[in-house]
């Protein structure tokens, strides 16, 4: 196929706690501690945009929150009207 692209597609997920710099894959991020969780209806409030996804509050080892949205993780064909300028059509 094309072999001069060396963009990853499809990059794991991770988070990074900006306190102690540990970095957690999807995985190991859901073995934290989860504090709160955010649901569609209240992240919506805040925004003025559409905001099709929930928030997880997880806490780092370290003791800091970390919040990630929800539809940014796990599953991988998600995002189905976020992407779309760049794998177009390579039939
Ligand atoms: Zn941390």
């Amino acid at each position: 196929m094309e072999a001069a692209v060396a963009t990853p597609a499809t990059s794991p997920w991770s988070k990074t706690c900006a306190c102690c710099n540990r970095t957690y894959l999807a995985g190991a991020w859901a073995t934290l501690e989860l504090v709160q969780t955010v649901p569609v209806s209240a992240v919506q409030r805040h925004l003025s945009v559409p905001a099709p996804w929930r928030v997880e509050v997880r806490r780092c080892a370290c003791g800091a929150k970390l919040a990630v949205r929800s539809s940014a993780m796990g599953a991988a064909g998600a995002d189905r009207n976020a992407t779309g300028s760049r794998g177009r059509a390579r039939a």
